[in-house]
C-alpha cells in the first residue's frame, strides 16, 4: 500500500464485527483460562498479551503503522522520544561500550549521549556531521557499537548525509541509528538509504497537534548481528534472564525489537499509554497531508525572510543558497519539514524583542505541530549548554527557531512582519550567511 493508505488504515484491521476506528485497550492486563497458555507466554514461546508493560494492542496497531511507513520489520512505541533514543542505544550497548554520533542533534539527545550514558559506563564521542570520511573514520573504537544522526538536526536544521553516515557505520560492523523525526516517514526513508534503525519523538508531527508525548524505535531487519557477533553478545547468546534464549536465532529479523521489548521493557517500563497511542494514531492519519502544508508554508516563510532588511542569515533546506540544498535535493525532494532557523541582525535582545511581539505565533517549548510557534533555543531548550557546546551543536547564540504550522501562509507572513516593524529602523543592506 502506498504512504496515504498506511497512514489512514495502516496497523487496524478489525475483523467482522469489530470496530472499524482502532479501540482504545486501556487495560493492565489480560486473562487466560489456564496457567500453561500463561507459563508459555513468559517463556516467549507463544504470542500473545499478558501485561501491558510488556505489550498492548493499541499500541502494537499504531507500532505497525508507523513499521510500515519506515518500510521496517517491527517497532516499539515508548513514552517519549528521549525514551526511544536511549533504548535504541541501550539495546546495543553496556557499561564499557561506545558510540559515535552527530554532533548536530536535539539537545536533550546530546545531554543524554554525553553526560547521562557516561554515568551509565557508555561513552559518545561527537563528530561533525560535514566531516570527511577519514575524520569520521578517526572517531571509532573497538568497541563502537553504533552510529547515530538525525535526518534533519534539531534545531540547526542540517540534513544528514545518510549514504556517508551507512557507509562508515557499515564499514566498522556496526548499525546507523537515525531520528527520522522532523522529516517524517512521509519526506524520507533513512532504511532506503543504508540506515538500519530508525526513531521518533512521534511528539512532533506524527502526532501533530502537541496532544501527547511519545517516541518509537524502528527496526529495518537488515543488520547482520550474526556476523559480528562478539561485538553484540546481547543478541547472539543466550540471555540467562529469559530462559537462555538467543535473540538472533529464535527471532530472526526480530532479534533487535524482541530484544528491546522483553529486557528493556520489562525492566525499565518506558510505555506509552494506549489513550497516548490513540491519539498519535488519529494524527497519522493526516500526517501525509499536513507534512505538504507544512512544507509550502515554511518554503514561503524562509522567502520572505531572506529577502527581509532586518534579517541577518536564515537556514532552511529549500532555498537554493543553504548549504543543504543540495543534500535535501536527494534525500528530502518533496520538502523537509516545517522548522527552519534564523538570526536578526542586531543582539539577543532583538531577537527576545521580535519574539515577544508576535501575536498569532506562540513561543512555546515545542516545534512541529499544526500551530505555528517559535523558540530562541539558547535561551530555552539548551540553556544548560556551554557557548563551545551550543556551538558544537550547529547553534548560533542568535538562532530563533521558527516551526511553521498549518495555518494560512498570509497570516503567519503578516504576523511575522508586524513584529519586524516593531524594531527599530532597518540595518541598511542585507548579510545572508546560510551556515
Ligand atoms: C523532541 C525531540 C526528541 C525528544 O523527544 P521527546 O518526545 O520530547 O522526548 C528527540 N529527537 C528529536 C529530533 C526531537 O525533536
Amino acid at each position: 500500500m502506498k504512504k496515504s493508505t498506511l497512514c489512514v488504515q495502516g496497523g487496524w484491521e478489525p475483523k467482522n464485527g469489530e470496530p472499524r476506528v482502532l479501540p482504545i485497550i486501556q487495560s493492565t492486563t489480560f486473562k487466560y483460562d489456564n496457567s500453561e497458555e500463561m507459563a508459555m507466554l513468559f517463556d516467549l514461546k507463544k504470542e500473545g498479551y499478558f501485561y501491558s508493560r510488556l505489550q498492548n494492542p493499541t499500541n502494537d496497531a499504531v507500532a505497525r503503522k508507523i513499521a510500515a511507513l519506515e518500510g521496517g520489520v517491527g517497532a516499539v512505541l515508548t513514552s517519549s522520544g528521549q525514551a526511544a533514543n536511549f533504548y535504541a542505544i541501550f539495546n546495543l550497548c553496556e557499561a564499557g561500550d561506545h558510540i559515535v554520533a552527530s554532533s548536530e542533534i536535539y539537545g536533550g539527545t546530546f545531554n543524554l549521549f554525553g553526560v547521562t550514558l557516561k554515568k551509565l559506563g557508555i561513552s559518545c564521542t561527537f563528530v561533525a556531521p560535514d566531516a570527511d570520511e577519514e575524520e569520521l573514520q578517526a572517531a571509532f573504537q573497538p568497541n563502537t557499537k553504533a552510529l547515530f544522526g538525525e535526518t534533519i538536526s534539531n534545531p540547526s536544521c542540517a540534513v544528514l548525509d545518510i549514504e556517508k553516515f551507512a557507509r562508515l557505520a557499515h564499514r566498522n560492523g556496526v548499525p546507523l541509528i537515525v531520528d527520522n523525526t522532523f522529516a517524517t516517514p512521509i519526506n524520507c526513508n533513512p532504511f532506503r538509504w543504508g540506515c538500519d534503525i530508525v526513531t521518533h519523538s512521534t511528539t512532533k508531527y506524527m502526532d501533530g497537534h502537541a496532544a501527547a508525548v511519545g517516541g518509537v524505535v524502528v527496526d529495518s531487519g537488515n543488520f547482520n548481528w550474526e556476523a559480528h557477533a562478539e561485538r553484540y553478545p546481547g543478541l547472539c547468546t543466550p540471555d540467562a534472564s529469559y530462559h537462555g534464549i538467543a535473540y538472533t536465532q529464535t527471532f530472526g529479523k526480530m532479534a533487535y525489537i524482541t530484544k528491546m521489548v522483553a529486557q528493556l521493557m520489562r525492566d525499565l517500563g518506558s510505555i506509552p499509554a494506549p489513550q497516548n497511542s490513540f491519539l498519535l494514531n488519529l494524527g497519522l492519519e493526516t500526517l501525509h497531508l499536513r507534512m505538504p502544508q507544512h512544507c509550502r508554508n515554511a518554503q514561503a516563510v524562509a522567502e520572505f525572510l531572506q529577502a527581509h532588511p532586518r534579517v541577518a542569515w536564515v537556514r532552511y533546506s529549500g532555498l537554493k543558497e543553504d548549504v543543504n540544498y543540495e543534500k535535501a535535493q536527494k534525500y528530502l525532494p518533496n520538502g523537509s519539514c516545517g522548522v527552519l532557523s534564523f538570526g536578526l541582525k542586531g543582539n539577543r535582545e532583538t531577537a527576545i524583542k521580535w519574539m515577544d511581539a508576535l501575536k498569532l505565533i506562540a513561543i512555546v517549548t515545542h516545534v512541529a505541530d499544526a500551530r505555528t510557534c517559535v523558540l530562541h533555543p539558547a535561551s530555552h531548550t539548551h540553556r544548560q549548554l556551554s557557548d563551545e557546546q551550543l556551538r558544537e551543536a550547529g547553534v548560533a547564540p542568535d538562532l530563533i527557531r521558527l516551526s511553521v504550522g498549518i495555518e494560512d501562509p498570509e497570516d503567519i507572513l503578516a504576523d511575522i512582519r508586524q513584529a519586524l516593524d516593531t524594531l527599530e529602523t532597518p540595518l541598511a543592506g542585507r548579510n545572508l550567511t546560510c551556515k
